[in-house]
């Protein structure tokens, strides 16, 4: 499943038409637009739970602070699996299609000069839940309701300086990471304590 789905992926980033075998063997990818571009994406289905994905990004404030090895131990130490990474200075054309739901916000502009200030590491990280049980460690976007012990209620004092990014959906996060990365820079990997950390057999488990 996994290798159709990259040669259905790789056709359609170069623009080509994907063969109707291909497309039929696939589990109805879905489409998300933000504002004029187009995306495919897997649905969360096309994946076993284990195999969920978010796309978590220190800001250039937490890179300025030397927090970034800070963030990746918590995630580690959580239990997921790290399976891309990268250091970057972001463009404002990539930032404005990551925050295209934020574009008619009066803070926009000075969101995208804040995350254009300096480089930005931004990570894929795969495991149970890991979207939602991200945004709960990554702590709630104003720092000054955000919980002791989350990322930005440990870290951060001002919204405007929230150190870390955490896609909020499975949805947004497959836009996300197909936004920040290419497949090829994605690894497939097995932990070896999967099996105790997040393998779970259960059909109630969610
Ligand atoms: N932001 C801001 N002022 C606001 C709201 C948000 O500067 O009043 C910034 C902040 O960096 C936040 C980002 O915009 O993390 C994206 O906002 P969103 O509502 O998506 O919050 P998040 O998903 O990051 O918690
Ligand atoms: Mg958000």
């Amino acid at each position: 499943m996994m290798l159709q789905w990259r040669i259905f992926h790789t056709l359609c980033s170069a623009g080509r038409e994907a063969p109707k075998s291909l497309k039929a063997g696939l589990l109805f990818p879905h489409v998300l637009s933000c504002g004029h571009r187009f995306v495919w994406h897997r649905t969360k289905t096309s994946l076993p739970d284990s195999r969920e994905r978010t796309l978590i990004a220190v800001k250039p404030d937490g890179v300025q602070r030397r927090l970034v090895g800070q963030i990746i131990q918590r995630f580690e130490q959580r239990g997921f699996r790290l399976v891309g990474l990268k250091m970057l200075q972001a463009s404002e054309d990539l930032l404005s299609e990551h925050y295209c739901q934020l574009r008619s916000k009066p803070f926009f502009p000075i969101l995208l000069q804040y995350m254009t200030s300096g480089p930005v590491v931004a990570m894929v990280w795969e495991g149970h839940n890991v979207v939602k049980t991200s945004r709960t460690m990554v702590g709630h976007t104003n720092p000054a309701e955000a919980q002791a012990g989350t990322v930005r209620g440990d870290f951060s004092t001002h919204v405007s300086r929230n150190v870390v990014h955490a896609s909020d959906s499975v949805e947004g996060a497959q836009r996300e990471i197909h936004l920040w990365f290419q497949a090829k820079d994605l690894l497939d990997w097995d932990s070896w304590d999967q099996m105790s950390t997040s393998d779970v057999t259960t059909s109630s488990a969610s």
